[in-house]
């Protein structure tokens, strides 16, 4: 047999192996420890394991392990990585998996280290020496932060799969679509002089002014133009989220940024939005003189959508007894679905405990969990499609 160890003591190892992925270099940390830890065991079991560090990245690895030959199959996806955690917030130690009232708590138990120990473990019990269509376990590095990892994928490996199933914690409830995110930023650039006298500089705070109210009214054109009815907020939308700008009441302001997010609904597409706010600035940068350039803050996610008529949303609906829905967050499925794999997102655990302190996963979420993989697994690996 396997030397897999059981369920709890792989998440418990997943867990005090940290992986924190963030933008600020002080917390960011390699994810290559999860990674040896779960291509120790998929080989063990008989998967064939790529380690593949991500270009430019040499200490963030992404891991994709293959058993069965052939094309089509299912993908099984998640991310390595966590959010950096709240120090002095926490009950228990981060790192050190804790058991109490039926819960299992440390950062990445729902988001989303414990998913990977959930499969495993349903996976050992299953027989996969024969299989029709080839079964792939796939962990990312730094879904967190830029998503390189599932950037990545499309330069490390040719994709046949045919459906792929992301982890990240969904309560058990299949999730066909998400909006896409953007984070942008405008810079307005004046000139600073004595405020005695406007004619000695080109107010950047004047100008940003305009600007903002060219945002709102665009994002008043958005909303009117664009509904998705399966979205709690059934529009895109535009949040004007801080400004800086400007050092003293007696100077005038020779410099202003405002930084924004707009969240695009399926079907819209971010380059689109960011050329239509590009192309409403240099009227505002005319008629006040000054010079405004837009930029983004971080490579964006698109917006991500599998129509619910897709097989692995049918079988995820009818082995949950939940009906397909949508989210407020983004995760790795647009760029999954570009490598051409119909792709859901489902998983066990809340999102309203991921990124927070005491994250944690509750134990009836690990049944319900392994019967959706062995399904899966069943349905589109051991049977032919
Ligand atoms: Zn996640």
């Amino acid at each position: 047999m396997t030397k897999v160890p059981s369920l709890v003591q792989m998440m418990s190892q997943l867990i005090g192996s940290p992986s924190i992925s963030c933008s600020q270099a002080s917390w960011d940390q390699s994810n290559k420890g999860v990674i040896q830890l779960l291509e120790s065991w998929l080989s063990s079991m008989g998967f064939e394991c790529k380690v593949l560090p991500l270009p430019n990245q040499p200490e963030k690895f992404n891991l994709i392990a293959t058993i069965g030959k052939g094309n089509g199959g299912l993908v099984l996806s998640g991310h390595t990585d966590t959010v950096p955690y709240d120090e002095g917030r926490w009950e228990s130690d981060p790192f050190k998996l804790t058991e109490r009232d039926q819960k299992l708590y440390g950062l990445g138990t729902c988001d989303m280290k414990g998913f990977f120990a959930i499969v495993i473990d349903t996976l050992r019990d299953m027989d996969l020496s024969n299989l029709a269509e080839p079964l792939i376990i796939l962990a990312t590095a730094d879904e967190e932060s830029s998503m390189a990892g599932a950037r990545a994928l499309s330069q490390q490996a040719k994709w046949n799969a045919r459906y792929a199933l992301i982890g990240e914690p969904t309560s058990l409830t299949p999730i066909h679509a998400h909006k896409g995110i953007m984070m942008d930023k405008i810079r307005v650039t004046g000139q600073a002089g004595h405020s005695s006298n406007p004619n000695l500089g080109r107010s950047a705070m004047d100008a940003m002014h305009e600007v903002m109210t060219e945002l709102m009214s665009f994002r008043n054109e958005l909303k009117q133009t664009y509904r998705d009815a399966s979205f709690v907020i059934d529009y895109p939308t535009l949040n004007l989220g801080c400004i800086h700008g400007g050092d003293n009441p007696n100077r005038i302001c020779g410099k202003c940024e405002i930084e924004f997010d707009m969240r695009a609904l399926p079907g819209m597409s971010n380059d689109a939005l960011f050329n239509a706010v590009k192309q409403r600035l240099p009227t505002i940068a005319e008629r006040t003189n000054t010079e405004i350039e837009l930029s983004s803050l971080f490579p964006d996610v698109p917006s991500f959508s599998t129509p619910k008529e897709s097989d692995i949303i049918k079988a995820c609906e009818e082995l949950t007894n939940n009906d397909a829905e949508t989210v407020a967050f983004a995760t790795e499925g647009p760029f999954l679905n570009t490598l051409g794999m119909e792709t859901l997102v489902l998983g066990p655990g809340s999102i309203d405990q991921a990124h927070q302190p005491n994250e944690f996963l509750a134990l009836d979420q690990l049944d319900p969990m392994q019967k959706v993989i062995k399904g899966l697994v069943e349905r589109f690996c051991t049977q032919r499609q």
